[in-house]
């Protein structure tokens, strides 16, 4: 599949795009294993989390719109996509144009939000976006004229927006003072029709509350105006997982959860103010096997830079996977992985595609043995997990970047219910 590219110099580049490892079509045994009935059940402690602090406040509990941005961080977009519609949700939320194009093509038919903002230099963007019935963030007065241009160039109906509010991410947003300027020029617009007001919150996973509390409060003034300007959206939303779990005030008329949708809780250690803790289960584990094992004498060493040396005879089994799989080469000599049932720690440095691992430990490991690089198992030795934040804490990252991170060449296999 190729397609082409007009850069900002009017030259046009050809791009090729790789097609996705399908299943089917996987060589190698490393894999990634999505569980749908453990995102189904993330959805529902959600919700049920959110109703108990509805209850607690005497408010009707807040809609959900599931994130599902780049491939639904590394989970695979379509398929999480159609599922959570089955399964409930009120809306999705991507990043890119081309990210809400793919869930339409998948199917998906509840209301879709692109937040990334970017429609593209040329109207033919903002034509797919209507088209597709996708709705946009817009947070500025030209990207106001060019949508209603470009609704009125397809025709239909007026085309519903979510005005964005800096209310202190200093990211993306219309900023407090040129909030009203951006009201009237909506007003301007009879083809655009505003559906919800929104903004996003920078501190919701940090223990001090405060930073969340004045943002709350910014997006309570930008309201204000925007009521006094005759203007009535449908909906406010400002929560992300963190958020939605953390300050009931913040869930207002719907929450924007991603990660604990994918089974993380976003701030573990840090105490919650909302009524009940969910438990989440983690959609994702990544597994593979043993597909080479040599025996050490004292004194040998292995992999690049010869890191590990055995300072005992040592059976080492080799992985086939490595940093271009997203196992990050911050876990060599550091991070572990489950053999049956029990933790096996990483020898040497992580490769491009293979990885080494020291089983002196184990009684009797195989060629072909499953090995879970992320997740839990269950096996003769005993019972055990590892988690998505444990890598994150290993790399010294976030939780969102390792999942992101997981290539493409790993293939996704989807367990139904
Ligand atoms: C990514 C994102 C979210 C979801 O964040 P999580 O922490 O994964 O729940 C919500 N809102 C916006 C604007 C985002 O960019």
């Amino acid at each position: 599949m190729s397609e082409s590219h007009v850069r900002a110099d009017g030259s046009t580049l050809r791009v090729r795009r790789p097609p996705r490892a399908r299943p089917a079509d996987a060589a190698r045994v490393t894999r990634a294993e999505i569980n749908l009935a453990h995102l189904r059940h993330n959805l529902r402690e959600l919700e049920a989390s959110m109703a108990a602090d509805g209850e607690a406040a005497r408010r009707p509990p807040a809609q959900v719109w599931a994130v599902l941005k780049a491939d639904a961080y590394g989970h695979g977009a379509s398929v999480l996509g159609v599922h959570l519609e089955r399964a409930g949700v009120d809306g999705i939320c991507v990043a890119l144009l081309e990210e809400g194009i793919e869930l339409r093509q998948a199917g998906v038919r509840c209301p879709i939000l692109v937040m990334g903002g970017y429609y593209g230099r040329y109207r033919d963007g903002l034509e797919a976006l209507v088209e597709h019935e996708l709705s946009p963030v817009v947070y500025d007065p030209v990207q106001l004229e060019r949508l209603a241009t470009a609704v009125r160039f397809v025709g239909g109906a007026p085309h519903g927006v979510h005005l964005k509010v800096d209310t202190g991410m200093g990211r993306l947003g219309c900023r407090e003072d040129e909030f009203l300027p951006l009201l009237r020029a909506l007003r301007r617009h009879p083809e655009l029709r505003l559906d919800a007001l929104m903004t996003h919150l920078a501190c919701a996973d940090e223990p001090d509350p405060a930073i969340t509390h004045d943002q709350l409060r910014r997006f309570d003034a930008a309201q204000e105006l925007v009521r006094r300007q005759g203007l009535r959206p449908v909906l406010r939303h400002a929560a992300n997982s963190a958020a939605a779990l953390r300050f009931p005030d913040a869930q207002l008329d719907l929450v924007r959860p991603g990660i604990a949708l994918h089974g993380v809780h976003p701030c573990p250690t840090v105490a919650s103010s909302g009524s009940r803790v969910p438990k989440l289960k983690p959609v994702m584990q990544v597994l593979t096997e043993i597909v080479a094992l040599r025996d050490l004498r004292a004194g040998e060493a292995i992999g690049y830079g010869h890191t590990w040396r055995a300072e005992r005879p040592s059976r080492i089994a080799t992985l086939p996977i490595g940093y271009a799989d997203g196992f990050s080469r911050a876990l060599s000599n550091r991070g572990h992985v489950l053999l049956h049932g029990q933790r096996v720690p990483i020898a040497g440095s992580v490769s491009m595609d293979l990885t080494m691992i020291d089983v002196t430990d184990i009684a009797d490991a195989r060629l072909r043995d499953e090995v879970v690089v992320l997740g839990e198992q269950r096996g003769r030795a005993g019972e055990d997990r590892i988690d998505v934040a444990e890598w994150a804490a290993l790399e010294g990252t976030i939780t969102w970047e390792c999942y992101t991170g997981i290539s493409r060449r790993v293939p996704r296999f989807y367990r139904h219910p």
